[in-house]
């Protein structure tokens, strides 16, 4: 018999045996979708007749197992050079293709394949071959940005291009009389405010015009032979009355009935709705981006929603979770080519949600061919058998999912919530899990060199963690250990019974052994005061040491040995280069090259032993967060390694001084509290299908690809996005959607086994127009920020930035050349891509990207692994920050949310001319936000907002709004509170004057605006515009 049941909450909440006292379905917003995680890998094909194939991870040594992968059927098969797009011949009035994305793939970075060793969990004494072992197939480790498929070398493809276009910032433009070339003698002027307006010359009398039939066309096509779960199946026949409630299935048999054939009236909504959105191309509304300057939205930029009907769009993933670049996807890799836009998978698949569904079942439907997870697209056949929507296999529906647990009533499998819900968590049977699922196990190591000391930074930690001991994520069997480390390397016995905690001190870093390995790594509740004991303490006790060596390394290795029978999450808390032991790094940065206007040199690792690591704490299900806390060069590149391979996280935090920068020591507090309470899942994997044709080739983030498909993420936290790219293997001429599925198999630290599984549908469409029309451009500018890091690492900066104007051009250029008839002058886009070129020019003046303009190496690499592991909403503010205007606020067209009242101020132009000296001005950077106060800044706003008198009144430094109790206090602070509850993270406020220090800081976000080193929005427009009409 089934248990079926459900919990409403986001993944921790009750289960109910047999049916819900409330239905978890209601409980959605209507238009509720999350996204999709990938599919573990290690579910047995057929969970109930087969033995339990081997978990990919190492568990269960004493069995001899069948290698996983070799289990495992691809649902996919991967062609030969997945990214290799066919020969497309540009139009001949189309530009040179200089660098662009959609050429060539990246090459994997040479990493010898380490073999696998499935079998055993005990530490290796060999560290440098941990996974060397005796099972039949290993799998094969690849690396982790690429799909093991062979591709092209690089260097070969990569020199079809060498003739790149000219580097941005040596392009001047000059169609325009009244600015200079970009570089011109304004060094060390202030930037211009923006641009005068633009020349009337420019102006068309058509500028809407569309290509005939374009707009006429209903943009998704429409879904004759689209069969949905919910809306094509008939009444189904009732269980007899009779029958105990208990026993629902004993003696159903398979109830045939005709197989509903989807009929034009039934279809008619769906295509209603359909020709009512392509009555309104508002997506495809010709803009001349030289005219209209008023391209941001009053608000937040929204996601296109797909040209779905509506009752398949009302299930669909949300975008919060799961996006697709192109809403709208093309038929076929020739059309994918022409448009020139990059085709790829936004994730957030662990973000907190405050509805998830959880199922609990002792049978979890999949496709008995791909091991897709039943969804709301899938179609239903009869009632007792469905049809997968990503390989198209009808399946048997199962006796058990007759049985609707939310209805109570059986032969619903259409209402069942797996079938009703895009997202979706199950609570996995025993198949799923090869040992017990591991305690929660966190492990600090903690640098205390006199250097980590002297910075302050060991008093916060461990005041955090003192306050937070009681929020870790866990239950009973939570366990916790401490390494501390300078020259030699410290363990901690706290094994209850001890009067207090003993210090261990291993001053052989060469071979690195544990002291007491029973002893060093803790039950938390039974050994709790000897812990806390220790973190009061720790402080004092290195407080005079006059040690300045840093042994990383070997502190490293000392972790992964004691956590790899367990497997857990390892908190590294570093403040200088590490320079003894295995592992030590030398100092890469030249500081006279930061300002360098071409290439920076050292972006790449200096050594593969952090990676190497990784991967063996990644076989281990051990994940490494790094926190690096310095004013030094502390080599990020090589040091990150560690965390990028293993699924970590990292943190940064230049110029630490918990004294001397206060803002930092706000900033890490307000990230440790997060970062100790936050959920967390435990040795997991994910997997993300696709329906047949489609394919996937290239991921972003911090994992490892363990299989083709198959990324291991010893921990997942809510905080990591994920992205990854796509191609088009076979024509999908006869689909009218395809479906992308992520499964998360994690587990919870309560100690179960959970999987996440999200949902995304969407059109396929046949023209470029249509294609256009989805276009997701903020979905597109995070995909190519994770392409242009990866290369500008595997081949240069300038690569990186000439392929981002490129990307721009292309797709501009197709537009006008393919979609767009009647030609016109100016620079043409269609609506939903008024802002590419915006975009991409911010990413041009980011961090990672920028040049000449002084960029510490460290923060530059820091700015790059953000760009591959922010979520979508967060990375956008990163790069193109929100600019309100703050001593104007009213209630008009304020938001009401629980009678708190929030104003919405429109959203500014990033650009000096939409600041004024007798105005306050608010920045949202995403991670921090910045309120600059004009010198002339209305007294009103200043008595009544921030309590001073004056202008000269104003503290420098200050960090909070006082609570004031005026109308014009409270509404500031609304807004402020109302930013800061949209992010898990907490963006510290700094309040700036004209002569503060954070002022170019404020400045620098300014991206309209021409610098020294870099064009303003519109002369990098006139570029485009000459490169497009080349
Ligand atoms: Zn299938």
């Amino acid at each position: 018999m089934s248990s079926s049941g459900f919990a409403s909450q986001n993944g921790a909440g009750a289960t109910y045996a047999n049916g819900p006292s409330q239905n978890p379905v209601a409980l959605y917003p209507t238009n509720q979708g999350y996204m999709a995680p990938p599919q573990p890998g290690y579910l047995n094909a057929m969970p109930t007749k087969e033995p339990t194939p081997p978990a990919p991870s190492c568990y269960n040594p004493s069995r001899q197992q069948p290698s996983p992968v070799t289990m495992y059927q691809q649902p996919l098969s991967l062609p030969a050079s997945p990214n290799h797009r066919p020969a497309l011949v540009p139009p001949a009035h189309t530009p040179p293709l200089a660098n662009s994305f959609y050429q060539h793939p990246q090459q994997p970075p040479s990493w010898p394949p380490p073999a696998v060793n499935q079998a055993s969990p005990a530490p290796s004494p060999a560290p440098p071959q941990p996974y060397n072992t005796g099972t039949s197939t290993p799998p094969v480790f690849q690396n982790t940005m690429q799909s093991p498929a062979p591709v092209p070398p690089y260097s070969s493809l990569n020199n079809a291009y060498m003739t790149a276009a000219p580097a941005l910032n040596v392009v001047a433009p000059h169609t325009h009389q009244s600015f200079g070339p970009p570089q011109a003698a304004l060094r060390g002027t202030l930037p211009p405010s923006g641009p005068p307006p633009p020349p009337l010359a420019t102006r068309s009398d058509g500028p809407y015009s569309v290509q005939p039939g374009a707009m006429n066309r209903p943009m998704g096509t429409a879904y004759p032979s689209l069969q949905t779960a919910y809306q094509s199946v008939p009444a189904p026949q009732k269980p007899s009355p009779m029958q105990p409630a208990a026993q629902p299935y004993s003696t159903a048999a398979p109830q045939q009935y005709q197989q509903p054939s989807v009929s034009a009236a039934q279809l008619s909504p769906s295509l209603a709705a359909l020709n009512l959105q392509s009555q309104m191309p508002e997506a495809l509304r010709v803009v001349n981006l030289l005219q209209e300057r008023n391209l941001l939205p009053p608000g937040a930029v929204t996601p296109p929603t797909p040209c779905l009907p509506q009752d398949l769009q009302r299930l669909n993933c949300s975008p919060e979770v799961f996006r697709c670049t192109l809403t709208s996807i093309p038929q076929t890799q020739s059309l994918l080519n022409k448009a020139k836009l990059p085709l790829g998978l936004l994730l957030h698949p662990f973000k907190d949600l405050s509805q998830l569904p959880v199922v609990t079942s002792s049978t979890i439907v999949r496709c008995r061919s791909c091991r897709t997870y039943i969804n709301p697209f899938v179609s239903f056949l009869d009632q007792r058998r469905w049809k997968c929507n990503l390989c198209y296999r009808v399946n048997d529906v199962p006796e058990e999912f007759m049985y609707n647990p939310v209805s109570r009533s059986y032969g619903e499998p259409h209402k069942r919530p797996e079938v009703q819900n895009a997202t979706i968590e199950f609570i996995a049977p025993s198949e799923y899990m090869l040992r017990p699922p591991q305690p929660a196990v966190y492990l600090f190591i903690l640098d205390v060199s006199h250097n980590a000391v002297e910075t302050g930074y060991l008093d916060v930690v461990c005041q955090s963690l003192l306050d937070n001991l009681n929020s870790l994520p866990g239950d009973t069997r939570t366990k916790i250990g401490f390494i501390t480390f300078d020259s030699t390397i410290h363990f901690y016995n706290l094994q209850e019974g001890l009067s207090q905690p003993q210090m261990l001190i291993v001053s052989d870093i060469e071979d690195v052994f544990l002291p007491t390995p029973d002893s060093l790594l803790v039950n938390l509740n039974e050994c709790k005061e000897l812990v806390q004991d220790l973190l009061r303490s720790l402080p004092q006790m290195f407080s005079k040491t006059m040690e300045t060596q840093s042994a990383l390394g070997p502190a490293l290795q000392g972790a992964f040995k004691l956590l790899s029978p367990t497997g857990g999450r390892v908190s590294v808390f570093q403040t200088q280069l590490p320079a003894v032991g295995t592992g030590s790094l030398k100092p890469r940065e030249e500081p006279s090259q930061r300002a360098a206007s071409k290439d920076v040199q050292h972006l790449s690792p200096a050594t593969d032993f952090y990676k190497k690591l990784a991967l063996d704490c990644s076989g281990h299900q051990i994940a490494v967060d790094l926190f690096l806390l310095s004013a030094q060069y502390c080599d990020l590149a090589s040091l990150g390694c560690i965390s990028r391979y293993s699924a970590g996280s990292v943190y940064y935090y230049p110029s630490y001084h918990s004294h001397h920068n206060p803002s930092q020591t706000e900033r890490f507090q307000k990230d440790l509290k997060r970062y100790l309470t936050r959920k967390i899942g435990f040795e997991a994997v994910m997997r993300i299908r696709c329906t047949k044709g489609l394919s996937i080739h290239t991921f972003h983030g911090n994992f490892f690809v363990r299989s083709t498909d198959l990324l291991s993420l010893p921990n997942v936290n809510p905080d990591a996005g994920f992205a990854v790219q796509m191609s088009i293997e076979e024509n999908l001429l006869d689909m009218q959607v395809v479906s992308f599925q992520a499964a998360l198999l994690y587990t919870s630290s309560k100690g179960e086994r959970r999987i996440r599984v999200h949902t995304l549908c969407l059109p396929v469409v046949s023209s470029l127009s249509d294609i256009f029309a989805g276009a997701d451009v903020q979905a597109i500018t995070a995909l190519l920020a994770s392409m242009a890091v990866d290369r500008s690492v595997s081949a240069s900066l300038s690569d990186a930035r000439d392929a981002l104007t490129n990307a721009a051009i292309d797709s501009l250029t197709s537009y006008c050349t393919s979609v767009l008839t009647i030609q016109q002058p100016g620079l043409l886009a269609p609506a939903c891509l008024r802002l590419f070129p915006l975009y991409i020019l911010a990413l041009l003046k980011h961090k990672a990207f920028c040049t000449g303009t002084s960029t510490r190496l460290d923060e530059r690499v820091f700015a790059m692994c953000q760009l591959k592991y922010q979520p979508l909403a967060y990375l956008m503010l990163m790069v193109h920050p929100a600019l309100y205007r703050m001593d104007n606020l009213t209630d008009e067209g304020a938001l009401n949310i629980n009678e708190r009242t929030i104003p919405q101020p429109r959203v500014l132009q990033l650009s000096v001319e939409k600041l004024s000296r007798d105005g306050a001005f608010l920045m949202d950077h995403g991670i921090a936000l910045y309120l600059w106060i004009g010198r002339n800044c209305n007294p009103s706003f200043l008595t009544q907002v921030l309590g001073v008198q004056s202008y000269v009144a104003l503290p420098q430094n200050m960090k909070q709004l006082p609570e004031l109790d005026t109308a014009e206090s409270s509404r500031i602070r609304a807004f402020i509170d109302w930013l800061r509850e949209q992010r898990p993270f907490y963006p510290i406020l700094h309040i700036i004057r004209d002569e503060s220090e954070l002022k170019a800081e404020f400045m620098q976000n300014m991206i309209e605006d021409r610098t020294e080193s870099a064009l303003s929005y519109y002369e990098f427009l006139l570029h485009l515009q000459q490169q497009v009409s080349k």
